[in-house]
């Protein structure tokens, strides 16, 4: 041990060699391999159709991934091989122009060079005053701009729609009940007695966020649907009126842009109509559909959107931000702050320095550190502008309506679901308990050329073609199709000499 202070420092740094500080002096090795890493991406995008859009990852791959804590360090140029060898090639197949399940943005190379500057940059998006603050209010003043908001209308990025759903339920709650109910919970007076609705298509996440905001699940009411599956708009008004007479108060409906399972539009206009009379909170679930308000052509069937109180949507779907960048957008900004601000004494705003600013998102929702999905977003809208992200969405739903042709021109297929966007249900004929469907869907996935995904449709497992990828072509639409009638064909054969046997 030295008395000497700056040779005890020495002391203490030379159990650190220079090669195994965080970051070495010298950036120089890990540029090089850097550029190799980058590249190994462009060859991977550039390169996107020509493996299965999905495999299943081998055994020696996940026993890779059960190793032991690493007490050591590893050569990045090692784990990056690691990398290359066992995840790239076994991802979950959204990128890949055969992919059409679920409900899954495709990305970008633009988005995949922002993530990298985000990180570099390393910002925290909790507040203080720095300019990364100013590229998230930026897209939220393109968000007011592009749905019609005002000006005091206030928004921030989250995970995802479920929990910019769930931020609009504790808004909502929060207008019912007053800001009381923050310190009160359920024992605030009201809160036993709210009630939302939805329709019986609404995605999980609504009901969770019911659940989780303290309502409770079963405070929302799963309204029926008419035949294009869309909020049966009496049965709301019955509904309403039967809980009026039971005592208690509804205080939101959720209409959906989209719905997950058909992509059916909810009559936003009359929702907002109906929310109006009854002193409703009027929120929409956007995270499929709302952005398609990019598109001059798909716009007109979002009509009434823009009358909504809150707004619930993701950048990571339809218009491709790298996962995840979710967004919520609020019409009353005070409400908004009301249901989440908070003083703490490390969190002090002061008139300068680092800790100023006006706007700190971590009075806008759940939130303290948040990461800058900011950039990746303004660098796909700004890149590639509005009109050619909303004309990539409208070639979907053009897509989707090929497919949808296809279909009823096939003698041995169904369409069971009208097309009102960019999502496909069809069936093989004859096939009452849909096991056949959930059969070619899965043979589909594992042939790797085209890869939709199984839904419900009134309990029954129907194939659905979800068009939202930019890179999807129609010949991936044909030989979804022609592999469909291929593997139905296979079955029926197999079936009949089972009987025959
Ligand atoms: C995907 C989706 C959600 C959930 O959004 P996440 O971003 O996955 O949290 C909610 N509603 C609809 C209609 C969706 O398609």
């Amino acid at each position: 041990m030295s008395a000497n202070p700056s040779s005890a420092a020495r002391d203490a740094a030379s159990g650190t060699s220079e090669s195994s500080s965080l970051d070495p002096r010298d950036l120089s090795a890990l540029r090089a391999q850097g550029h190799r890493m980058l590249d190994d991406m462009f060859d991977h995008l550039q390169g996107l159709g020509d493996g299965p859009v999905w495999r299943p990852a081998p055994d020696e791959a996940r026993e890779r991934f059960r190793a032991p804590l690493p007490i050591g360090p590893t050569d990045l140029g090692e784990a990056h091989a690691t990398f290359l060898r066992d995840v790239l090639p076994y991802g979950g197949g959204n990128a890949h122009p055969g992919f059409m399940g679920w409900v899954q943005g495709a990305g970008t190379a633009v988005g995949m060079l922002a993530e990298m500057l985000a990180a570099g940059l390393n910002a925290n998006l909790g507040g203080r005053d720095h300019m990364p603050i100013a590229v998230e209010r930026q897209v939220l003043a393109w968000v007011r701009e592009l749905f019609g908001f005002p000006d005091t209308a206030t928004g921030l990025f989250q995970t995802g729609a479920s929990q910019a759903n769930f931020v609009a339920v504790l808004v909502a709650r929060t207008k019912a009940l007053g800001v009381d109910v923050r310190r009160q919970g359920l024992a605030a007076a009201g809160a036993d007695k709210l009630v939302g609705y939805a329709s019986r298509e609404a995605h999980g996440c609504v009901p969770r966020a019911m659940d989780m905001a303290g309502i409770g699940s079963d405070r929302l009411r799963m309204i029926a649907v008419d035949a294009d599956h869309r909020m049966d708009l009496a049965a709301l008004k019955v509904t309403i009126a039967q809980d009026r007479a039971a005592g208690l108060t509804p205080f939101l409906v959720v209409g959906s842009a989209g719905t997950v399972n058909t992509g059916a539009i909810d009559p936003l206009d009359a929702l907002a109509d109906i929310a109006a009379a009854e002193s409703m909170t009027f929120h929409v679930d956007g995270a499929l559909g709302a952005l398609a308000m990019m598109s001059p052509e798909l716009a007109p069937r979002f009509r009434g959107i823009e009358r909504c109180d809150s707004l619930a949507f993701d950048f990571h779907k339809w218009s491709h931000v790298p996962y995840d960048a979710g967004f919520i957008l609020v019409r009353d900004g005070a409400l908004h702050r009301d249901t989440f601000a908070a003083d703490a004494a490390y969190l002090t705003r002061a008139s300068r320095g680092m800790a100023g600013g006006d706007w700190w998102p971590t009075d806008y929702g759940p939130d303290l550190s948040r990461g800058f999905r900011a950039l990746k977003t303004w660098f796909t809208l700004k890149t590639y502008g509005v009109a050619t992200l909303g004309a990539a969405m409208a070639r979907n739903c053009a897509l989707a309506r090929a497919l949808a042709a296809r279909v009823e021109a096939e003698p041995e297929l169904e369409l069971l679901a009208p097309v009102g966007l960019n999502i496909v249900c069809f069936g093989y004929r004859g096939d009452p308990s849909g096991a056949l469907n959930a059969q070619i869907v899965a043979d589909l996935q594992e042939g790797g050329v085209v890869a939709p995904s199984v839904t419900l449709l009134d309990g029954r497992p129907v194939i659905r073609a979800c068009l939202l990828n930019h890179r999807t072509q129609a010949g991936d639409i044909d030989r979804l199709v022609d592999a469909t009638l291929a593997l139905g064909r296979k079955a029926r054969r197999t079936d009949r000499s089972d009987v025959s046997a």
